[in-house]
Order: C-alpha cells, then sequence, then structure tokens
C-alpha cells in the first residue's frame, strides 16, 4: 500500500530524513518510536505533502503511484488521513460543515458522487454513536473549547466518517488521560483494523500500544530506521530507553 524508498528530505537546507525506507501492506499496523528531534514529525510531513519540506532523494509510492508528484487534497482524496498532536481549532465553521466539505471534496476527486445533507447527517451520527460524542458537538465549530480528550474524540470521529485507507498518527496520544487513551485506541481498532486499511502510529511513548497493537515496531533515529521488530520491541524500548538501541 505504502512503500518508502531511500527517503531524504530536509528543511531550510537542513538533512532531516537520511535514506528512510519502510513498507506498509494492507491490514498492518505499524508504529514509529524513537527519540525527540529523530524526523518522526517531518516524515508524517513530508507523506501530508506540507510545505517547506523538500525531498531531496528517494521515491514513496501509495498504491503504487508517485505519492510526491500530488497535492495535500489529492493524498487525501486516494484514501490518506493524517492526525496531529494539537488538532486545530476553526471558530466559525462547524464541525458538521467542515466534515462534509472535506468529504464530498475528497468524493468528487474520485469521481464518486457528494453525498446529501441528510445523508451526511447519518453517516457522521454513526460514527459519533460509535465514538461516544453528542451531535450537539459536532455542531460546534470544529474543536472551539473542546477539552483535549474531546479533541481526540473528535478526531477519531473524523477519522470515522473520513474513512481512509492509512491513517498516519503523529503523537496523537501525547498528553492524554487514561480515558482519552482509550478512546484513541478503540477509535482506531474499530475505524481502521480492517484487511484493506493500514495505519502508521507515530508515538514517543509505549502505552498507545496497549490499546492498539502493532504488527511492527520500528525505531526512528537521525532519519532512519534503525531497528524493526514486532510489539515486544516498544516494551523492550520502554524498559532500556532509547540510547542503548539507537546509539
Ligand atoms: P520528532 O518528531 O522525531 O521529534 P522532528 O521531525 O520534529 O522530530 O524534527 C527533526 C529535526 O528537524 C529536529 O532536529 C528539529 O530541530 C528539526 N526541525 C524541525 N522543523 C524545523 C524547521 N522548521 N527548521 C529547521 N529545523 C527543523
Ligand atoms: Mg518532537
Ligand atoms: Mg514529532
Amino acid at each position: 500500500m505504502l512503500k518508502i524508498e531511500n527517503l531524504h528530505a530536509e528543511i531550510d537546507g537542513k538533512a532531516i530524513l537520511k535514506g528512510l525506507s519502510l513498507t506498509i501492506n494492507p491490514g498492518e499496523i505499524h508504529a514509529i518510536m524513537g527519540p525527540n528531534g529523530a524526523g518522526k514529525s517531518t516524515l508524517s510531513y513530508v507523506l501530508s505533502g506540507r510545505p517547506g519540506y523538500e525531498v531531496t532523494e528517494g521515491s514513496v509510492t501509495f498504491d503504487g503511484e508517485d505519492l510526491l508528484d500530488k497535492a495535500p487534497h489529492e493524498r487525501a482524496a486516494a484514501g490518506l488521513f493524517l492526525g496531529f498532536q494539537y488538532p486545530v481549532e476553526i471558530p466559525g465553521v462547524s464541525n458538521v460543515q467542515f466534515l462534509r466539505e472535506a468529504l464530498n471534496a475528497q468524493r468528487r476527486l474520485r469521481g464518486e458522487e457528494p453525498l446529501s445533507g441528510g445523508d451526511f447527517l447519518k453517516r457522521a451520527r454513526v460514527q459519533a454513536d460509535a465514538l461516544g460524542l453528542s451531535m450537539d458537538m459536532l455542531k460546534r465549530p470544529v474543536n472551539v473549547g473542546f477539552s483535549g480528550g474531546e479533541k481526540k474524540r473528535n478526531e477519531m470521529v473524523q477519522m470515522g466518517i473520513i474513512d481512509p485507507r492509512l491513517a498516519i498518527l503523529d503523537e496523537t496520544d501525547s498528553g492524554l488521560d487514561i480515558d482519552a487513551l482509550r478512546t484513541v485506541g478503540h477509535g482506531i481498532n474499530t475505524i481502521m483494523r480492517k484487511a484493506d486499511k493500514a495505519v502508521l502510529l507515530i508515538t514517543h511513548y509505549q502505552r498507545l500500544l496497549d490499546y492498539v497493537k502493532p504488527d511492527f515496531v520500528h525505531v526512528l533515529a537521525a532519519g532512519r530506521i534503525v531497528r524493526t521488530g514486532g510489539a515486544e520491541l516498544a516494551l523492550e524500548l520502554e524498559r532500556e530507553g532509547y540510547g542503548a538501541i539507537a546509539a
């Protein structure tokens, strides 16, 4: 599904990713862990197409097509979803408006019919119910006045409505209490643990992996993947720290 080969990327002329390779197949959940400054967020930004990140070498394909050639909205329409540590607030735009616009823009790009208001609300209600978010919250401006936990619940509802094929979640667990962590874990498991979908979980800590069991754990250090293992590698990292493994 996603094939990253020998990826090199820089910001302001500073090399950050230095030969990163990673293959993600449908049905797989991958975790990337690593020390601060390793390049984890840079990887998610490069994959999302954020301006300012220059790829100097290597390739990324999604379903066999060159991902780096596509604009960010085309990547989303192709089935890529990015979740971030700090969900943005959008005053004056309700969650419902925002999500219906986003979903229908993607559907148009894929040549699918846009959803009517009624059909969209049905779909939104199913996801909100599954994640325990009230429809009242969905009618409020995006994330404005939401607690940290509510923003995360909202992000999971967004993911459920958009229904992506590959979700890349960058430190989506940081700063969460146990209840919010459980919500995120439940959201990822119910929405994304399917034979035709995949997840790339970028996290500094092992604890989210208690709720979402990864098939592969990779250690990113100094811009490259220096080690790959199964779920047990995350526990080893928690015990031993990154120093010994990433050195
Ligand atoms: P991580 O997410 O693993 O903590 P990042 O991808 O955020 O790491 O950062 C990787 C490196 O890139 C760090 O050394 C950081 O200081 C540097 N970096 C990030 N953003 C910029 C920027 N806008 N300009 C220059 N250097 C940056
Ligand atoms: Mg960081
Ligand atoms: Mg980061």
